[in-house]
């Protein structure tokens, strides 16, 4: 193993996955976040306390969205095989009373996908009243998020990964990091790097509920389900007409209910941008715009499709995040080697953040083999002593037995 260390900038979903592909990879890793990674919801900027979390590549643009797509979801069909805790497969619904004015790019990525006619009589999930413009379904994985989080910071512990709480200027990155003590610095720092430089945030607020012991929903062939839905944007849009989509999800213990997508930009902590439109008349008067519009559109939609009830006494919580979509309203991935100490810039990870962060950790894997040279096979048994394995992790499968094996001990 390098004696020299590779520091990482942020413990989000971004950093701690590299942190732990990096480690299996052979690498000698510290963590460095601002925030303690625990979900307390207190910092709308710390993306990864809210997702909801479906795998699927929305509100997210990158050339290479494909690539790290079908590489993040090869990541997560293994680890479902394994049993890695808080990973389900599930039938996904999205469904549209807008008319699109193109395909997503990702349909023929999605596993099973598959057109529903909306003219027939098949099960779509929607609001009643309002005709339907186009509807498909896939097989999707979905993360039970304080379950899968919560095995991702054991397997940090397990690995002996250090994470320091230290807030890095990340203007001076090569002062705190001397490069006779590291090789590497990784900023999977979020919004942090623009926030240091005080540029204007290009993001996507979003608005979620959560449902305590909510019911899990079924279609008429007994498949648990989740949906996204977008009304008329008459129904439920933004100020400049952009219709929103609401959905749930369901976890072990609670199901979550969202949302909105509402662009704009946050200049000097104030929010410049657009705005959800409040003509909506809602009945449950005891929630606040746009929680209450959230709550009722999707508590219509469930009881019109489904034979399951929610109630407003069973909400826990209602949140408020922000989708950091990075510089340029893109991933931001490149490497800096113009600085003593080089640096892998990955962030800007919009609404898909858990969704790409397997296949995004290993194209950070990749890029730091090309710029250290490959460490040398190593003996896992270093890593944990009571999992025998003497090959290096390169493929998911391996990985992902050996992650669901430490985090079963
Ligand atoms: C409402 C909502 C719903 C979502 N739903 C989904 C979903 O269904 N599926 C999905 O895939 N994604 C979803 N997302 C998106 C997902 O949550 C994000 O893309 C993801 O969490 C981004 O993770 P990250 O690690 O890149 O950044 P973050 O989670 O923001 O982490 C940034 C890290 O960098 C640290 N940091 C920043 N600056 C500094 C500094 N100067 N010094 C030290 N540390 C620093 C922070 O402390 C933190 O640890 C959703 C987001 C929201 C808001």
């Amino acid at each position: 193993m390098s004696l020299k260390k590779i520091a990482i900038v942020g413990a989000g979903i971004t950093g701690l996955t590299t942190a732990i592909l990096l480690r299996l990879s052979g690498y000698n890793v510290e963590v460095f976040s601002r925030e303690h990674p625990v979900i307390d919801h207190k910092n709308p900027f710390f993306a990864s306390s809210f997702p909801a979390a479906s795998i699927l590549p929305h509100s997210f643009k990158s050339p290479i969205s494909k690539k790290l797509f079908l590489s993040s979801t090869l990541f997560y069909h293994q680890l479902f095989e394994h049993n890695f805790p808080g990973i389900h497969r599930q039938i996904h619904y999205e469904v549209f009373s807008e008319v699109l004015q193109s395909n997503p790019t990702y349909l023929p990525w999605l596993p099973g996908y598959t057109e529903i006619p909306v003219t027939g009589r098949y099960f779509i999930p929607h609001l009643p009243n309002n005709p339907l413009s186009r509807a498909w379904k896939s097989s999707m994985f979905f993360v039970d998020w304080p379950i899968y989080w919560k095995a991702l910071l054991s397997t940090f512990d397990a690995l002996e990964i250090p994470l320091a709480i230290e807030t890095i200027d990340l203007s001076q990155i090569d002062s705190r990091f001397a490069s006779s003590e590291y090789s590497l610095a990784i900023l999977a720092s979020g919004s942090g790097f623009e926030e240091i430089h005080n540029k204007p945030l290009s993001l996507l607020k979003g608005h979620l509920i959560e449902i305590s012991n909510g019911p899990t929903l079924r279609n008429p062939d007994g498949e648990l389900f989740s949906y996204n839905y977008t009304p008329p944007a008459k129904v439920y849009s933004t100020l400049n007409g952009k219709a929103q989509d609401i959905y749930s999800y369901p976890r072990s213990d609670s199901m979550i209910l969202g949302g909105s997508r509402i662009a704009g930009h946050l200049i000097e902590g104030e929010w410049i941008g657009d705005d959800l439109l409040t003509g909506y008349n809602f009945i449950e008067s005891i929630l606040d715009w746009p929680f209450a519009a959230i709550f009722e559109l999707n508590k219509i939609l469930i009881e019109h499709s489904t034979n399951a009830t929610i109630d407003a006494f069973q909400i826990k919580s209602q949140l408020l995040g922000y989708r950091y979509l990075g510089p340029n309203s893109s991933l931001c991935f490149k490497v800096d080697s113009s600085k003593d100490l080089p640096h892998v810039h990955a962030y800007g990870l919009g609404g898909a953040g858990v969704t790409l962060s397997w296949g995004l950790a290993n194209e950070i894997v990749t890029k730091t083999n090309e710029l250290l040279g490959k460490p040398q096979i190593y003996r896992t048994h270093t890593l944990s002593p009571s999992i025998p394995h003497n090959s290096s992790f390169e493929k998911p499968e391996m990985i992902a037995s050996y992650l669901a094996k430490l985090n079963s001990l």
